[in-house]
């Protein structure tokens, strides 16, 4: 069954892997484990530690949307509502994993990303920088009088607010002030798995209330702190729990692979959620916890699609 990653860090892997002199890594790297998980749509993120400066960031989004662009026989390149085509080729959005970059200007910043491609974009990753801060920082810190400027250009311009990795403060001050909804990519439940990555409720409410998405993190970590635990079944259950909570029309999928980054994260992922190859291992275990076909259809493919094409 289709399925579309709200988060797989393949634009950072672009870049990187660009500064190595490898060509086409997307075809090279990526496409055939896409299609052997069935993965017909994925979000690019160009990934962002908090150190990038805004050049940085430039040349990795620029990597990215050319690789996507020499893909074209295989990879749609999201831009518009009109480019929602179901077909046999790859749905590719891009995305921005923290905003470090920008620290001045963030109303020409933005505008820049969206010109040149950039539909999702979250503020921060683990950092702490101008515009707002990431969970493990200054827990009364929150958004910026930058970083509210940027949610304001964000909303203007139709580029969709993912809040996975803030504090909750900044959460708040984002959901406070966003005139459309947030989603968070890659996070599962707090109250199954003890770690500030994962929403609370009250997050995962508000999230829902504002017509959001939040997609399943295929991170061990962030399933569970048993180590038997940190599986697809486990993972499903936190789908099961969100699904409760706000309703499965607002549940989605973000594994996170890492796989490509073998000397960064090796091991770092769910026992049977290793690499793309195994993507449909979650949509097993949805179905062993009592989802139905029509439900795991929206989980794992639908919302996204539907989300994107209404918001974008
Ligand atoms: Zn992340």
């Amino acid at each position: 069954m289709r399925i579309f990653d709200l988060h797989a860090d393949i634009g950072a892997d672009i870049y990187l892997k660009h500064n190595k002199n490898n060509k086409n890594v997307f075809k090279n790297d990526h496409l055939s484990k896409l299609l052997s998980g069935e993965v017909y749509g994925v979000t690019t993120a160009c990934f962002f530690s908090g150190n990038e400066d805004w050049e940085t960031m430039q040349a990795m989004v620029l990597a990215t949307a050319n690789e996507l662009r020499e893909n074209s026989e295989t990879t749609r390149w999201i831009l518009s509502k009109e480019d929602f085509i179901i077909d046999d080729k790859i749905l590719a959005v891009i995305s921005v994993e923290g905003m470090c970059g920008i620290i001045e200007n963030p109303q020409d910043k933005i505008d820049w990303l969206y010109d040149n491609g950039v539909r999702v974009g979250s503020l921060t990753w683990n950092d702490s920088n101008r515009l707002a801060e990431g969970w493990p920082n200054d827990p009364l810190r929150g958004l910026s009088a930058m970083g509210e400027e940027v949610i304001k250009r964000m909303n203007q311009r139709k580029m969709i607010i993912d809040i996975s990795h803030t504090n909750e403060k900044t959460f708040w001050d984002i959901i406070s002030l966003s005139q459309s909804p947030i989603i968070a990519t890659h996070s599962n439940a707090r109250s199954l798995c003890n770690h500030q990555r994962n929403l609370t409720d009250q997050q995962i409410k508000a999230i829902g209330l504002k017509g959001g998405l939040v997609g399943l993190n295929a991170a061990r970590g962030f399933i569970n702190k048993d180590v038997e635990k940190q599986n697809a079944h486990h993972l499903a259950i936190h789908g099961k729990y969100i699904a409760d909570l706000i309703g499965y029309e607002h549940l989605a999928i973000g594994f996170d692979f890492m796989d490509f980054f073998p000397e960064r994260y090796n091991g770092s992922m769910a026992n049977d959620l290793n690499s793309a190859l195994e993507s449909q291992n979650l949509l097993v275990a949805l179905k062993e916890i009592g989802f139905s076909d029509h439900e795991i259809k929206a989980i794992a493919y639908d919302n996204v699609y539907k989300f994107l094409k209404r918001y974008l």
